[in-house]
């Protein structure tokens, strides 16, 4: 999965990686449910260790355009994990509370604890996303954001966080199909929402954010990974697979109990 990392000193390009590729994976669609069953329940067995041991923290940052599948990816790959261990929170445009404070404030506050999994459906990126495509502040402001958020990063994972981000890629015309699907099926239409189509006529304004987004924010601490998400299949068990290499690399342990449990009997 090494191949879906954005190197820190290697320039990034969005053609790089293909939204369609699937070569890490030789699965059909019916294989690979069967293979996210059996890497959701390794995940299940590595979130309980997380939660037990009390440890460590684990943030992951889901971005992507309009549905690219930040909400599916969070149904699928998590399926069957103890919903106690992990919590998601969504980023929505900031209240006047939040744009009181600095645009960090209400993203410090989310953060994960010891012992638990945080996803982020959207993030602080955000605010070098759309802030920057839309002009909500001017660029002077928005271009010392990326050098502010690597030091916030570096703040977390050396105070014990995990940093995994995920770049949900699709291609625009996969988008169109997204969107058209939604319009089709009315259970569906409560997803629809017309200013997603503003935001796609501005397609290659977020790519160019995007890519300068990956290119000056994968570190060594915090790396970006770019998962071609085309397929949802293919999509889930890469996100899954690089989920549980993180955690595997923990080295995690079962505490033990503080008590000697060696000579008792349950009557
Ligand atoms: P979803 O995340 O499911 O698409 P919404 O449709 O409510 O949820 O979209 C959330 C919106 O909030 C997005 O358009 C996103 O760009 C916007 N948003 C998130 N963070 C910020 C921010 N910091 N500044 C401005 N807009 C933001």
């Amino acid at each position: 999965m090494e191949r879906y990392r954005v190197q820190p000193d290697k320039k990034f390009k969005m053609e790089d990686i293909s939204p369609d590729d699937k070569s890490g994976f030789d699965s059909t669609k019916e294989e690979a449910k069967i293979k996210l069953l059996e890497l959701n329940e390794e995940l299940e067995t590595l979130q309980e260790l997380l939660y037990a041991e009390g440890k460590h923290k684990l943030l992951v940052v889901l971005q992507g355009m309009d549905a690219a599948g930040k909400d599916g990816t969070i149904r699928h790959v998590f399926e069957g994990v103890n919903p106690q261990g992990v919590s998601v929170t969504g980023f929505k445009v900031p209240t006047d509370e939040e744009l009181a404070h600095d645009y960090l404030w209400r993203i410090h506050k989310a953060t994960p604890r010891r012992g638990q999994i945080m996803i982020f459906n959207r993030s602080h990126y955000e605010d070098v996303l759309v802030v920057r495509v839309k002009n909500l502040v001017p660029p002077e402001v928005w271009k010392k954001r990326y050098a502010q958020i690597n030091a916030f990063e570096r703040l977390l994972t050396e105070e014990g966080t995990t940093i995994l981000k995920f770049f949900l890629h699709i291609s625009p015309e996969e988008q169109k199909e997204r969107f058209q699907a939604r319009l089709d099926d009315p259970s569906k239409h409560w997803k629809f929402n017309t200013g997603d189509l503003k935001d796609r006529a501005l397609w290659g304004k977020y790519q160019k954010a995007y890519q300068d987004v990956l290119n000056r924010t994968s570190t060594k601490w915090a790396p970006w990974y770019v998962i071609p998400a085309n397929r949802k299949w293919y999509r889930n068990l890469t996100i899954a697979c690089i989920m549980i290499d993180t955690l595997k690399n923990l080295k995690m342990k079962y505490p033990k109990n503080k008590e000697d449990l060696s000579g008792i009997v349950i009557k």
